[in-house]
């Protein structure tokens, strides 16, 4: 029998601490018969709310004893993986601590498995590197540089699967909090499937959130009990269609309990169409019919029109509404919702105040912070102003290497248990999944600590930093530098979106700062003192910057607005590379000409 702090089922096992989870999976997972079918979904829906729960206070229990999780998590990737190609040529058989695997293995980076995964993706071959078959690639966006393909096996799902049920739990208790009449408890949420593609061996290769929902008939089930579309609907791959409908099926529940996605990002489109579509979509629900020109594949197409009947009354209600203007207009259409779950922090900052016209001062969850390699941290104090997330000890061996030791070979790296209060680190994982001490080029503050476990402020990427000589200029102090600015265009100027890129091609060098921005008064005149203000933000917060200025090595930032559209021109290029919606981030530094080029192009004004 194992302790009650085990995290994942030796093979073979099942009663583990996740058993409900498991059995409920498996019966789930298997069941090929209608009635097995019912019974599973019964008994997820009986179990769910407990199992929430209890993935909740087993984090916040790990968050107590972080040291024995990690060292369990460690052991279990090195004795998993030892009879792999990958695991015998780092002896992983001999590996029993932290400090004797960070003196055998060197940090890595995607470069380091590309060739091993490409071998992989062709021949299927994966006890190369991980003991268990490859359920999914993940394949990122691709849009701070080529695209990868990060392996997905089952156990690393496990573990993503105990954070969302933590991030269910603490959802449903903010619900509450923030209710006081009762709410249907369903979530609208806006996401999308892509469809899935396949590697030359037939390994299933997609975005994590498309493999999620068409391979798991658990996720399946669980949209069923929360959300207020039906899974179907997550399988529209066009991702205006498919946010129309959701934004159709939520509409006819008035007592929605809250709204969730991903990103702000997702959040702010699906309003957007909202806003474009409304007269459409209310004459969908008076009709009982779904819009024809939207575009949805047939079969599905027939299954969400079965659910659907006539509702004049709710569309007359909804019209009202929505002629009155759309300022604030989310808690006038759905009076009973708690408030908005998504991550705003990071790249979607920008987003936040965009999303809160919409939605007015409903409070907004940024729940969790996650990658394809492997689940973070979970925002376990929802109320906090500045979003932070406590990194979660049983999602992956977790180094950090303090920022000031991030420009040699093979910096030195510290435990999750040792990171300093208002230090800032880049993230190291060792997953489940086949990456051992990967660097993931995010940056982070620890800000404090829960229990034992260390919560962290995402800063930014490092793969977005503006380095002309070493000085480093982060996004954050982009953004913010910009934020500062932008008023000087006039007193209703607003950011929409932004982007930047190194000039290098005359001297001195300098930054360009592509800006969309709305309702801009007298630009021309008023540009220069933009370009000022931001000019002084950055100096204020970098010292290097500012000493390269002083010695003119670097030349004022050029800002250059766009027209209004172009960022969604850009996102769109992204889409069609293979980006999606639902994981789509605005890269903060462009590297590719042909993108440049889609924003030069379209250049209204510039110094
Ligand atoms: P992907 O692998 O495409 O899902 O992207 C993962 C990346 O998204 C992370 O490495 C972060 O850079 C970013 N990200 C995810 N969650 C957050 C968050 N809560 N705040 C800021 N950035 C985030």
């Amino acid at each position: 029998m194992r302790s009650p702090l085990s995290i994942y089922p030796a093979p073979g096992e099942t009663l583990t601490f996740y058993f409900e989870v498991n059995i409920v999976a498996n019966l789930i997972q298997n069941s090929t018969h209608k009635l097995a079918d019912w019974l599973s979904f019964n008994l997820l829906k009986l179990l769910l709310p407990a199992v929430s729960q209890r993935s909740l206070k087993s984090l916040q229990k790990d968050t107590q004893n972080p040291a024995s999780v990690q060292q369990k998590v460690l052991q279990t990737i090195l004795k998993r993986q030892q009879e792999t190609d990958y695991g015998k040529k780092y002896n992983f058989a001999n590996l029993h601590s932290g400090d004797e695997f960070r003196k055998a293995h060197p940090l890595t980076t995607y470069e380091d498995y590309r060739s091993i995964i490409e071998n992989i993706a062709n021949t299927g071959n994966f006890s190369q590197l991980v003991a268990e078959p490859i359920i999914l690639f993940q394949e990122t966006a691709g849009t701070t540089g080529q695209t990868k393909l990060i392996p997905r096996t089952k156990s690393l799902f496990d573990t993503y699967q105990k954070s969302f049920q933590a991030v269910a739990a603490l959802t449903e208790r903010y619900a509450w909090k923030n209710q006081t009449n009762s709410p249907s408890g369903l979530g609208l949420a806006f996401a999308n499937a892509q469809p899935l593609k396949h590697t030359p061996s037939g390994i299933p290769k997609g975005t994590g959130t498309s493999g999620g929902i068409r391979q798991s008939k658990l996720t399946q089930n669980l949209i069923k009990l929360k959300f207020s579309s039906p899974p179907s609907l997550f399988l529209i791959s066009n991702y205006t269609s498919a946010y129309y409908c959701h934004l159709l099926f939520g509409l006819l529940e008035t007592n929605l309990s809250y709204i969730s996605a991903n990103f702000a990002s997702n959040v702010l489109q699906a309003l957007q169409i909202l806003e474009e579509y409304w007269s459409q979509i209310v004459d969908d629900i008076q009709s009982g019919q779904i819009n024809p020109n939207l575009d949805i594949d047939d079969l599905i197409r027939q299954e969400l029109q079965a659910l659907l009947q006539p509702n004049p009354e709710r569309a007359q209600t909804l019209k009202d509404k929505f002629e009155q203007g759309f300022a604030g207009i989310i808690p006038k259409i759905w009076p009973q919702l708690s408030h908005i779950q998504c991550i705003t922090t990071g790249a979607m900052q920008i987003y936040k105040e965009r999303l809160q016209f919409y939605t007015g001062d409903l409070p907004i969850f940024s729940h969790g912070y996650g990658a394809s390699e492997s689940w973070i941290g979970v925002n376990l104090q929802p109320e906090r102003e500045n979003p932070a997330y406590a990194i979660a000890p049983h999602a992956a061996f977790f180094e950090f290497i303090p920022l000031d030791r991030g420009e040699v070979d093979n910096p030195s790296t510290v435990d999750l248990m040792s990171l300093s209060v208002g230090e800032r680190y880049e993230i190291v994982v060792t997953t489940l999944a086949g990456l051992y001490r990967y660097r993931l080029g995010d940056i982070v503050q620890c800000v404090g600590y829960y229990n034992r476990t260390p919560i962290v402020e995402f800063l930014y990427r490092q793969g977005s930093l503006l380095n002309l000589y070493n000085e480093k200029v982060s996004e954050q102090t982009i953004f913010s530098a910009l934020t500062q600015a932008i008023p000087c265009l006039g007193e209703n100027a607003k950011l929409i979106d932004y982007t930047t890129q190194m000039q290098f091609s005359s001297q001195p060098w300098c930054y360009i700062i592509y800006a969309e921005v709305d309702s801009p008064g007298e630009i021309s005149s008023h540009l220069s003192q933009c370009q000022n203000q931001i000019e002084c933000s950055i100096r204020e917060v970098n010292k290097s910057y500012q000493k390269l200025r002083e010695a003119n090595r670097i030349d004022l930032p050029k800002v250059k607005l766009v027209q209004r559209g172009s960022f969604d021109l850009l996102k769109s290029q992204f889409l069609k590379r293979g980006s999606s919606e639902n994981q789509f981030k605005m890269p903060r530094l462009l590297k590719n000409p042909d993108m440049v080029n889609l924003l030069e192009d379209r250049v209204v004004c510039e110094v």
